[in-house]
């Protein structure tokens, strides 16, 4: 029998109601339950595919090429758990499919309306999910209060109601603000979000209350007071170092235990944490450090690398390395063409990215890591400017470009208009719809016997997820791989090159496609954990 727990947020958004689900997620895997998680979001974008990083912070991709909020990312790295197109749904999809319906005549007769039919696509996203894990667990993007949030939070509270307590639970993660002039913890607005959710008829059995500090038993007495719950169910959420502290932090504080007494579930076995725990210790205790350059675009907003960021330390844990991570706006290697700020660091990563803004610069920090052998990491957008660098200076092709900055004479790199997905031929035009019409989702790869990244994989047959509209182009392999630059991944067809590197520099690798989607902290994916043991190699030589 499946179960549902919503997880619904108050009082402020980014209060890590994904990290919260994705650790509850992670706790119940522990105790022997399988999880599925899914995340509902209320903005009206038909996916975030088309929103700036700037904005909402990373475009998650899944296998099956859906465009998918970031906590989908949290979701995955914490249960091991592929995400999937239909674990994210927005009210643009949901009205999407709703008014499709209606001019196919499907409610042919009917006035439609929020309540029911919106409300009974919502419903339907999640019972989809019924008989697919033991706990589904169903985050609702936005904050209660929220115009958008209405039609989730009525759908689930449709939904709640017919699953009955049984199979149904509401958790509402708040913040205790602490404010300086009065030396304490304010519970006020945790009460008032409360009452805003039970006046949508949304009645929580958990309270999960995030705080910069400890909560004195006497604020959770009277929050449990006020709020009409259990007092042992209203749980501290404190702020702790590494986000993967997440779990234990939140088992030691019972929020499991509690989620099982809600459905009077038994809990006499204690979970085995030993994995986590293993995690903490290899990132609290590093012995050794290195520092790596990301060179970008949007490198003020921390979750706009989320998924990178996450990678990098990933390839830490599995070195027993701290990581340090300086985010370098590309376009500082334009304007005084000095590169400055890449002496010294021990590796160079060039991440994805979308126009032509920062390009010149990060062509300039890939032909700074190739002429100095600093170890480069470079990720679809990334590998794409390290290909038009090599063509500019290794073969002679001085106006190598992209044609994604507009018509140039030596197009290294292009749009492709046509190629295959399985039996399925996939096309593309100039003026085709900018949203979900990318290369998107897993594509295999074949991999050259011999070469430095089928030694890193183990393996030459290997499947990586894309988000790209631009390949590099075939026609140039030839005179590219004459100067050293080998082509050592590509598609199973041979038409779309999908990794390159330098056989005579120590590290240097371009990969077109996203190898930080699947990395887990308790399986690094095997690209990060050697892209960081050769930065420490090389900080031993500097
Ligand atoms: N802008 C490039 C393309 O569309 C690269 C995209 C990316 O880095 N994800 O091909």
């Amino acid at each position: 029998m499946t179960r549902f727990v919503f997880i619904t947020g108050g009082v402020v958004s980014s209060l890590g109601k994904g990290l919260g689900s994705a650790a509850l997620g992670a706790l119940l895997q522990a105790r022997g339950y399988s999880v599925r998680l899914c995340k509902l979001d209320p903005y009206l974008n038909v996916d975030p595919g088309t929103m700036s990083p700037f904005q909402h912070g990373e475009v998650y991709v899944t296998d099956d090429g859906a465009e998918t909020d970031l906590d989908l990312g949290h979701y995955e790295r914490f249960t091991g758990n592929p995400a999937k197109q239909m674990d994210n749904i927005t009210t643009g999809r949901i009205y999407t499919n709703v008014l499709a319906r209606e001019r196919r005549g499907d409610y042919l007769g009917a006035t439609v309306q929020v309540i029911p039919h919106i409300t009974d696509e919502i419903k339907d996203f999640i019972r989809e999910k019924d008989g697919s894990a033991d706990f589904v667990l169903c985050e609702i993007g936005g904050t209660v209060g929220d115009i958008e949030s209405l039609p989730f939070l009525e759908a689930i509270r449709q939904f709640g109601n017919e699953m009955g307590r049984e199979r149904a639970l509401f958790i509402h993660v708040t913040l205790l603000p602490y404010i300086p002039a009065a030396g304490e913890l304010k519970t006020k607005p945790t009460q008032h979000s409360v009452k805003e959710l039970m006046g949508v008829g949304i009645r929580p059995r958990i309270l999960l209350c995030r705080s910069d500090r400890e909560i004195e038993k006497d604020e959770l007495r009277k929050i449990a007071l006020f709020c009409n719950i259990d007092e042992n169910k209203v749980i501290p959420a404190l702020d702790v170092s590494t986000i993967y502290e997440v779990p234990l932090s939140y088992h030691a504080e019972g929020l499991d235990n509690q989620v099982l007494d809600c459905f009077g579930l038994p809990d006499e076995k204690e979970p085995d944490l030993s994995v986590w725990k293993n995690i903490v210790h290899r990132i609290k205790e590093p012995e050794k450090n290195v520092n790596i350059a990301v060179v970008g675009k949007y490198t003020n907003l921390n979750d706009s690398y989320k998924s990178l960021n996450e990678s990098l330390i990933h390839g830490g844990i599995a070195n027993n390395a701290k990581v340090n991570i300086n985010y370098i706006e590309s376009t500082v290697f334009e304007n005084d063409n000095t590169m400055a700020e890449l002496e010294g660091v021990n590796g160079i990563l060039v991440p994805g990215g979308f126009g032509e803004r920062g390009a010149e610069g990060k062509i300039q920090a890939a032909k700074f890591a190739r002429e100095n052998k600093v170890p480069y990491f470079g990720i679809c957008f990334g590998m794409q400017m390290a290909v038009i660098e090599a063509a500019r200076s290794l073969a002679g092709y001085d106006r190598a470009n992209s044609t994604e900055f507009g018509p140039c004479d030596n197009a290294v790199v292009g749009l492709m208009t046509e190629w295959t997905r399985g039996n399925e031929k996939e096309e593309r035009g100039n003026d085709t719809d900018l949203g979900g019409t990318m290369r998107l989702g897993a594509y295999p790869a074949a991999l050259k016997a011999g070469s430095k990244v089928a030694e890193i994989y183990g393996t030459t047959e290997i499947s990586e997820r894309h988000r790209h509209r631009y390949e590099v182009n075939i026609n140039f392999k030839e005179q590219l791989e004459e100067k050293g630059l080998v082509f050592s991944g590509m598609s199973p067809d041979g038409r779309l090159p999908e990794i390159v590197e330098y056989a005579d520099h120590p590290w240097f690798i371009g990969v077109q496609y996203h190898p930080e989607l699947k990395s887990k902290p308790f399986d690094p994916h095997p690209l990060f954990v050697s892209f960081i043991d050769a930065a420490l190699k090389q900080g031993q030589l500097v």
